[in-house]
């Protein structure tokens, strides 16, 4: 970070901005927003500026400024655009040291002016160092489309709460917890939706539970799907309870970069499950999740994918159930789906697949328990999950069961991550070429003549990695 990024308390403050045009008129108008007496310098004002002259706090001079101009300000705006002008007013401000920003000319600025979401009092400021301005404005617009236009009134009508929080829950752990209830539970809804009044009151209840022992003095569990490996896949919920978190179980399946969008100093317990060498047993993870939320902890369970599709999370909630603890379950982007948008290949289409079906094959010992008659039928995807060892014996199932050995097979490694790899082939070379290749796992094995579209539908291949740029899902706020 180049920049400490600070908020300047400017009210009835001096702000000197040089210049009539936009910029001078974009530096008035902040200056004015943040309470300042705003002097500005332009002999020949442009339109946007004369619209803000006789605001109040605004005075108008019709001339250049001098040093003695500058004494006593807060903050010096060159904005002039004329470098003339620009370099004795950093001079003057360097002399007197006041904090001085002259436009486009980083070598004259002691800071730089972020991009803003307004949603008083809530202000979000970004900033790019400096380097690419427009950035800034592109996130700008997905912060401004995110954030509720209500946001900052919230902040202001939960606010008026601190003193009575702070005296009924004495303690700053649940006192946090209950404070994050508030504005993502039911008063926060409320409040946004319009209803004052039954938000205070459903306040009131909740401050009174508190202060009588039977607030949420029991954790609850998430159970929450990560998708298969790009964070942009992630879903705006499971972020939210990520950041919520005080302590999270994750498996192998999770990447560094997802982990590190959970919240900074929850606790990180790794649970990680190979097919053969199990880290933790699943009764152990489950008694685990118990016990910590029995202890009053918010618990994240990370699952790769979706927790529901061979992530053992029904197993998992059947406890949670079983013990009494609240819990909630977080879809998220399953392995198979994730493949087959970043290898190109759908899993359904009208003139090939009209069902993709699911399986897993991670039998023991060679011997897969699946049920041919359903793999083998017609006009079908089959992915295949945790496979990726039995691959041979799969292979050898479908061609005993009568299958041509022309039938288009995919595996693809690492799916949606910049490692992705994907093989294609026929029963006939996939085993070889899998090995070929050193492909390791995580992965999924698409089979299906599906397969042959990714060759027809134009896909921009980076590498091993393969994109089609347009619908490559990069864009999780929807700018
Ligand atoms: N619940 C998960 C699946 C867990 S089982 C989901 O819905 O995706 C683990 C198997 O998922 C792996 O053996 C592999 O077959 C598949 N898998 C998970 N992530 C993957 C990835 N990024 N690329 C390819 N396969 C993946």
């Amino acid at each position: 970070m180049e920049f400490l990024p600070v908020f300047l308390d400017i009210r009835g403050r001096k702000v000197l901005v040089d210049g009539g045009g936009t910029v001078a008129a974009r530096r008035v108008e902040r200056a004015l927003d943040a309470g300042a007496h705003v002097e500005v310098f332009a002999p020949e004002p442009e339109e946007e500026l004369s619209i803000l002259l006789g605001r109040e706090r605004l005075t108008h001079q019709a001339r250049l400024p001098g040093p003695e101009d500058v004494t006593g300000c807060a903050v010096v705006y060159g904005a002039s655009e004329d470098p003339a002008r620009d370099e004795p007013l950093h001079r003057w401000a360097q002399e007197q040291k006041v904090l001085c920003n002259i436009a486009d000319r980083p070598e004259f600025c002691d800071f730089i002016t972020p991009s803003i979401v307004d949603r008083a009092p809530i202000t979000v400021a970004i900033s790019t160092g400096g380097t690419a301005p427009i950035i800034a404005r592109i996130l700008r617009a997905r912060i401004e489309a995110t954030l509720p236009p209500g946001f900052g009134r919230l902040a202001e009508f939960v606010g008026a709460f601190r003193q009575r929080i702070m005296e009924a829950v004495p303690d700053a752990g649940r006192r946090r917890h209950f404070w994050e209830r508030m504005i993502e539970g039911p008063v926060g809804d409320f409040f946004l939706a319009g209803d004052r009044d039954r938000a205070e009151a459903q306040f009131a209840a909740d401050l009174e539970a508190e202060r009588g022992g039977e607030g949420h003095g029991e954790g609850e569990v998430y159970l929450v799907g990560a998708g298969p490996g790009d964070p942009d896949l992630l879903t705006f919920r499971a972020l939210r309870l990520m950041q919520r978190a005080d302590v999270v179980l994750y498996d192998r399946l999770i990447g560094p970069e997802i982990l590190s969008l959970v919240r900074r100093d929850a606790e990180r317990i790794y649970v990680g499950k190979r097919s053969r060498d199990h880290v933790m047993k699943q009764e152990d993870i489950s008694d685990l999740l118990v016990r910590l939320a029995q202890e009053g902890k918010r618990v994240l369970r990370l699952k790769g994918g979706d927790p529901f599709i061979f992530g053992r999370g029904g197993e998992e909630i059947a406890r949670l159930a079983g013990a009494g603890i609240g819990f909630q379950v977080v879809p998220g982007v399953t392995a198979a789906a994730g493949c087959g948008a970043y290898a190109g290949i759908p899993l359904t289409h009208r003139d090939h697949a009209q069902s993709a079906l699911f399986v897993t094959a991670h039998g023991k010992d060679g011997v897969l328990d699946l049920d041919w008659e359903v793999l083998i039928r017609p006009a079908q995807t089959v992915a295949v999950y945790m496979g990726l060892g039995n691959l041979p014996v799969l292979v050898a199932g479908f061609l005993r069961h009568g299958v041509s050995d022309e039938t288009p097979i995919a595996v693809v490694e690492n799916g949606t991550l910049e490692t992705q790899k994907v093989v294609t082939g026929t029963f006939r070379d996939i085993v070889a070429k899998v090995e070929a290749d050193g492909i390791k796992g995580p992965a999924v094995i698409i089979i299906g003549t599906v397969v042959r579209l990714r060759d027809t539908l134009n896909w921009v291949h980076h590498g091993s990695r393969s994109r089609h740029l347009d619908i490559r899902p990069g864009n999780p706020m929807g700018v």
